[in-house]
């Protein structure tokens, strides 16, 4: 079979222009796309440069985009993709810098921000004399799902906060943090969630549920940040912001069926914060400007809220 491929190319340094370079190979059909990289670099171009370990989809070394969708290269067959025609684009994953070529810089897009978030166990003294703490098979099975996390990058690939804020401590990270925070054994519950309300923390994700779509191994990170956050309201951790915001958005669809957003963004910055409230004033130019200002007073309730309005009070009883 043969493939054509267009593959991103950068030199390292500040100054240096990305580009593409386009190479044609012939590979057995049941090649994959690391296969390709692999023959590129060892007969036409050794100065490519791609990462790649365990080759068997283990380890997410080689975490690349592949015709604009991410995956590990070194499970992507070329096959399929040659079949369709055309060049077979390779390209460093979005949301991490470069630093060449195919080589994205995992210490500032993952483990600086893993740091941050106390990867390690503090022992709560429980143990029996044995030195042996069982912990029932249910807790610890969400324990190990959260371990079997393998550092792919591609939950913080698909995220949409990410890309305009690169501080976001982003899903993977928050991930790790969860092994720990439902690991019954650990005794720093509170310290890490004060850690992670920090501005750039949990509260920064958009729940869009994009890192749990990307997750090879269905850990959830979204719903595992958003568990963080119900814990972080048990501890009475809360920043202030976010949980005016949890009101108003709980508040408008109780009352109406749906959500007032021209309201939400108000009570969220709270009624009184002057400094906050003119924040908002650009973005509100711009949605009017848009014609998708939503206007607070003209939100109506819509048919059926009242039996939306049942369904809430029937869930917070629950809870209780
Ligand atoms: S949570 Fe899933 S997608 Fe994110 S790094 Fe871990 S294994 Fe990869």
């Amino acid at each position: 079979m043969q493939a054509n491929f267009s593959v991103y190319r950068k030199e390292p340094g500040a100054g240096s222009k990305a580009g593409r370079s386009t190479y044609t190979v012939e590979l057995p059909e049941d090649a994959t796309v690391i296969d390709a990289l692999l023959k590129i670099r060892d007969e036409q171009d050794p100065t490519l440069g791609f990462r790649g370990s365990c080759l068997h989809g283990y380890c997410g070394d080689c975490t690349v985009r592949i015709n604009g969708k991410a995956g590990f290269s070194c499970a992507v067959k070329v096959a399929p993709l040659a079949a369709k025609g055309g060049e077979i684009a390779v390209e460093p994953i979005r949301n991490m810098p470069v630093i060449k070529d195919l080589i994205s810089d995992w210490d500032t897009f993952l483990w600086d921000k893993i740091d941050v978030i106390k990867p390690w166990l503090e022992p709560n003294g429980a143990a029996s004399l044995d030195g042996e703490e069982l912990i029932d098979d249910k807790v610890m099975a969400k324990v190990r799902q959260a371990m079997s996390c393998f550092y792919c990058g591609l939950c913080d690939e698909g995220c949409t906060v990410l890309p305009v804020d690169f501080k976001f401590v982003g899903p993977a990270a928050l991930t790790k943090a969860s092994r720990f925070l439902c690991d019954p054994r650990d005794h720093a519950t509170a310290e890490r969630l004060r850690i992670l309300e920090r501005p750039k923390g949990m509260w920064d994700c958009v729940h869009c549920f994009e890192a749990s779509e990307h997750c090879p191994r269905e850990i959830a990170p979204t719903e595992r940040i958003i568990e963080m956050r119900d814990m972080a309201f048990k501890h009475g951790i809360t920043n202030e912001k976010v949980a005016r915001h949890h009101h108003s958005f709980a508040n408008s669809v109780r009352n109406s069926g749906w959500l007032d957003e021209g309201r939400l963004a108000i009570e969220s910055e709270g009624l009184t914060n002057i400094k906050g409230l003119m924040k908002l004033l650009p973005t509100a130019a711009k949605a009017v400007a848009r014609g998708k200002a939503p206007i607070p007073f003209l939100h109506h309730k819509r048919p059926g809220a009242d039996k939306i309005a049942r369904i809430i009070e029937k869930a917070e009883a629950k809870e209780k």
